[in-house]
């Protein structure tokens, strides 16, 4: 580990000032991620700027909308009563990641940004892309049960490991931003990026830019809600593939709406567009749901060890989306 600089930010405004110091600084939330790849060497800031005294508040509003302060902590935000009876995908998504101890001290704008687990990235004798530009990339021909299936490229097969994000972008969640240049907004399925030529470029935030909040609009059919993770072990692991999903259906049984991310199958959480149009005014039957899980993973590539991975996917849609039926009777 190199040496840093330890400074904690009371506010927004104060955080990013000591980013404008010059100095490689990075902002710390709980440091579940972060610490680690710096022990690693992997990260090397001279400046850790502690975010941990940002609002943590989690607000429902009176439209249903909710609104997260982006210190809040893992735990606060999948035990919140409105979190688990408006949005239980979300709640769900959050308690199948990491353990206890994680939850509790892992922010929710941490969790967002946390970087892949590929093993390559971690270990600074392998050849890694996005660690060091045009370096190669090892997981190609290495171990990559746990990479990408959908819009990976030549440089980068990584996936995104956060469960919670990937409920967040089935709930077209809104993240707020604040950094040198003023404030923004952005839907938060923008702001992580395919690998392609550059996966060293993660997201589209500026260097100064800290996420202040994330904002979930109201969704009422999002109480019919799931988050189903499929792992090599019942805990502790990250997802092989992740579907989260929320189903509408008419008097007539039909799809009035749906909502469908999948998570472990590319480098950010994936929103299922393309099932989800499949799926609109269609029966809520196994056929339907088999035909919108096709449909999704149509231009899905498997690597060596994960092809298995595209069928899991498919599987894991179809009867997420089964159960969620019961759920509508
Ligand atoms: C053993 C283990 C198992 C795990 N299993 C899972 C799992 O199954 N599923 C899962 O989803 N996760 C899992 N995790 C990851 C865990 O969820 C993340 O480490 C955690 O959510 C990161 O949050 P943090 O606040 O600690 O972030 P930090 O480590 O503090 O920061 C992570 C990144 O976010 C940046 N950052 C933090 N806050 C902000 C902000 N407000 N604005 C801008 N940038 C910010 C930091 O600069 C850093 O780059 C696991 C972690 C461990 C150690
Ligand atoms: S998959 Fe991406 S993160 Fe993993 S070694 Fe290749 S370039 Fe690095």
């Amino acid at each position: 580990m190199n040496i840093f600089s330890y400074e904690r930010a009371s506010d927004a405004n104060a955080a990013i000032a000591l980013k404008k110091a010059g100095l490689t600084a990075k902002y710390l939330g709980g440091g579940t991620n972060l610490v680690d790849l710096m022990r690693e060497t992997v990260e090397q800031p001279e400046v850790l700027i502690d975010v941990t005294q940002l609002p943590a508040e989690i607000e429902q509003r009176a439209d249903g909308s909710l609104v997260i302060g982006a210190a809040a902590r893992n735990t606060a935000l999948a035990a919140h009563p409105a979190v688990r009876s408006d949005f239980p995908l979300l709640s769900r998504s959050i308690l199948a990641g990491a353990s206890a101890q994680i939850r509790n001290v892992a922010t929710v704008g941490g969790n967002i940004l946390q970087r892949t687990r590929c093993r390559y990235f971690y270990d600074n004798a392998a050849r890694c892309n996005k660690r060091q530009r045009q370096a190669g990339c090892d997981a190609l021909e290495g171990f990559n049960r746990h990479h990408a299936i959908l819009g990976a490229s030549e440089a980068c097969v990584a996936t995104h490991p956060s469960d919670m994000s990937v409920s967040l972008v089935a709930l077209d969640a809104v993240v707020h931003l604040q950094g040198l240049a003023g404030t923004r907004s952005m839907p938060l399925r923008d702001l992580h990026r395919l690998p392609g030529e550059h996966p060293e470029i993660e997201t589209e935030l500026q260097p100064d830019e800290l996420i202040t909040a994330v904002e979930i609009p109201p969704l009422p059919f999002a109480s019919h809600s799931t988050y189903r993770k499929v792992r090599d072990r019942a805990s502790y692991a990250f997802a092989l593939v992740s579907v989260a999903a929320a189903l509408d259906l008419d008097a007539a049984g039909r799809v009035r709406d749906v909502r469908l991310a999948l998570g472990g199958v590319a480098h950010k959480p994936w929103r299922a567009a393309k099932a989800e149009a499949a799926l609109k005014g269609q029966p809520a039957n196994t056929d339907s749901f088999r035909a919108a899980a096709e449909a999704e993973l149509a231009d899905a590539v498997g690597l060596r060890d994960n092809t298995f991975k595209i069928e899991l996917a498919k599987r894991t849609i179809v009867a997420v989306l089964d159960e969620l039926k019961g759920d509508n009777a």
